[in-house]
């Protein structure tokens, strides 16, 4: 019996706010994305492994990984 598993990435834009970029320093539009990781069996997702979120300045491209905390503030102009 052939049995395919592997883990399955996804990622979820959530949208973008502007904030300060830790790398180019600039006040930019930051895109907030969630990413999530889950093990999956015929490439069907069936135990989510957890996510994690990220920052992607669109001025400089930087990318920061961020808690799930600071994704809110960021979402919600606090930063
Ligand atoms: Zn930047």
């Amino acid at each position: 019996m052939l049995v395919i598993f592997g883990f399955k990435n996804s990622t979820q834009n959530l949208g973008l706010a502007q904030a300060t970029c830790p790398h180019c320093g600039h006040r930019a539009a930051q895109r907030v994305d969630r990413n999530k990781r889950a093990f999956s069996v015929f490439f069907i997702p069936l135990v989510p492994l957890g996510s994690s979120y990220s920052a992607t300045c669109t001025a400089c491209a930087g990318t920061m990984r961020l808690t799930r905390g600071q994704a809110d503030q960021i979402l919600h102009g606090a930063a």
